[in-house]
């Protein structure tokens, strides 16, 4: 048997229990991994939430690195001893996981397991908003909400290394030091001014030419309103709680602008898309161009506190649990 986290009922935190589990089985296709540190990410709470529906029980967890224990009779080009990183397959808060080989990454000579799972779903989550949803150009200005979360932090940098002005929004003065370290050049404390009128100041009127925000509810109207005519509104959570529907006409009263609604799925469904962005985001990481913070790390056994800690607010960087 092996320890994994299960949601049998889905709830509030306290729904996340530890217990034991038969070790799951890899199909032809897949690798068995011991896990070495699974990634904590804000879906992993709307899927405890049922917010997003899973058939229950399920082990929550979507991201993580570890080693390599089976490999499956159709899998070539890697062995039982690797060091994979993975996004997006469910089930990875657990001491062991299936992974599809095809959603495997080695992880690189010099990085560690544990940066390899805080930098994979965030990461990527980071490169295909700068490169694919809205590609940002040396010179264009763009706002990044909770630029102190795991996203957000990655996302400044990117941004930033895209030849971005980049304006961050955060909750308190430890988060604006974070974000300022990661490279914004500007930090609104949103809880404190109203940050539509901020971005109006900063750029002279013109506005942004894209808005990220994993935010949702509580920015989305005044998101809306930062955008230069025919900017680009890039709505990828909702960690404030979910948009209510809107009216396609307010897309042309904010100056003919775009609003989209992407997922990572969608930017990494090829093993040709996933490989190239893991290329990028690892190469970024090797060479110290990004660095990965990681903000808190948790026993297996405390998923409820990480989950806790990050929808209260209190966290800055990537969260990680340590099946130890
Ligand atoms: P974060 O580390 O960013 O944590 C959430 C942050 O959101 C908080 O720290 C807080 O920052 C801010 N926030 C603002 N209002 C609230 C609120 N009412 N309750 C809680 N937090 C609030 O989480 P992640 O980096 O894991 O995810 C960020 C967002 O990106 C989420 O919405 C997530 O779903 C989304 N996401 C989407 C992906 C996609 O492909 N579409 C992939 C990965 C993530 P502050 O205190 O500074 O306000």
């Amino acid at each position: 048997m092996v320890d994994a986290v299960v949601v049998r009922a889905t709830g509030g935190a306290e729904v996340l229990e530890l217990t034991q589990v038969d070790p799951p089985e890899p199909g032809p296709g897949d690798l068995l991994v011991e896990v070495a540190a699974a990634g904590v990410n804000y879906i992993d709470t709307y899927h405890r939430r049922g917010i997003y529906p899973k058939d229950l029980p399920f082990v929550p967890g979507n991201e993580g690195a570890g080693v390599v224990r089976a490999v499956g009779t159709e899998v070539e080009g890697v062995d039982t001893g690797d060091v994979v990183a993975w996004a997006d397959v469910a089930g990875s808060y657990a001491q062991q996981v299936v992974v599809p080989a095809r959603s495997a990454y080695p992880v690189p000579e010099g990085v560690g397991a544990e940066v390899a799972a805080a930098a994979m779903l965030q990461g990527l989550t980071a490169h295909y908003l700068v490169t694919s949803t809205y590609s940002v150009k040396p010179g264009d200005t763009v706002l990044v909400h909770a630029a102190a979360g795991g996203v957000g932090l990655l996302l400044v940098q990117a941004a930033k290394a895209r030849g971005g002005r980049v304006i961050g929004t955060v909750s308190t003065a430890e988060k604006e030091e974070l974000a300022r370290e990661a490279g914004a050049d500007e930090v609104i404390r949103y809880t404190e001014k109203d940050f539509a009128d901020e971005v109006a100041r900063i750029t002279d009127g013109t506005g942004v030419a894209a808005v990220y925000d994993g935010v949702g509810k509580d920015t989305f109207d005044r998101s809306l309103s930062c955008l230069a005519p025919r900017g680009m509104l890039a709505l990828f959570g909702a960690s404030s709680g979910a948009v209510p529907p809107v009216d396609p006409q307010r897309l042309n009263a904010a100056g003919s602008v775009f609003l989209t609604r992407p997922t990572l799925a969608h930017h990494i469904a090829t093993p040709e898309e996933f490989r190239w962005r893991c290329d990028e985001l690892f190469a970024a990481i090797s060479a110290d161009r990004l660095r990965v913070r990681i903000g808190g790390r948790y026993p297996l056994a405390e998923a409820r506190r990480a989950h806790e800690d990050l929808e209260g607010r209190r966290t800055t960087g990537k969260l990680l649990l340590l099946p130890g």
